[in-house]
């Protein structure tokens, strides 16, 4: 399984890649060294709208799109996506996320009801994620990029 790192130009479709399974970190820091020395320690894919970033180290791929949904496009024609890792990992850090039991959201299950009675948990950022109306836009949204590639 491939990992990657995106650029900062890459948040937003770092962030649906994510969602869609793809392992992908996204640098703390600003400095190009730091961010190239940590995708070589990691053996990390990095994805950069930078063209001298991306001649800089042998793993890179360079995103031509300005267009987030291009970029995954770009992406998931490259590195086709795997659905059975659809919304397994945390669009905001990247963990993967767990399967619980709704019960344990406190006063968020009420939001949720008895209509899920699991959901996924993201430990890192205390947040829960279920297959409401929200994921059904996601769902939609991600299907629109699997149609155009
Ligand atoms: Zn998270």
């Amino acid at each position: 399984m491939n990992r990657f790192m995106a650029d900062h130009m890459l948040k937003r479709s770092c962030e649906w890649l994510r969602l869609m399974g793809y392992d992908i970190s996204y640098p703390e820091c600003h400095d190009d060294n730091d961010i190239l020395e940590y995708c070589i320690k990691n053996d990390l894919i990095l994805l950069t709208r930078d063209y001298e970033f991306y001649k800089r180290y042998n793993k890179s791929i360079f995103i031509d799109s300005t267009d987030y949904k291009d970029q995954v496009r770009e992406v998931i024609s490259m590195f086709p996506p795997d659905k059975n890792k659809f919304f397994t990992r945390c669009p905001v850090c990247n963990s993967e996320l767990k399967d619980v039991d709704s019960k344990i959201m406190g006063s968020d299950y009420n939001t949720v009801k008895s209509n899920f009675k699991m959901v996924k948990y993201c430990e890192k950022c205390d947040k829960y994620f279920w297959k409401g109306s929200h994921y059904k836009k996601i769902e939609k949204e991600i299907n629109t990029f699997m149609d155009n590639i």
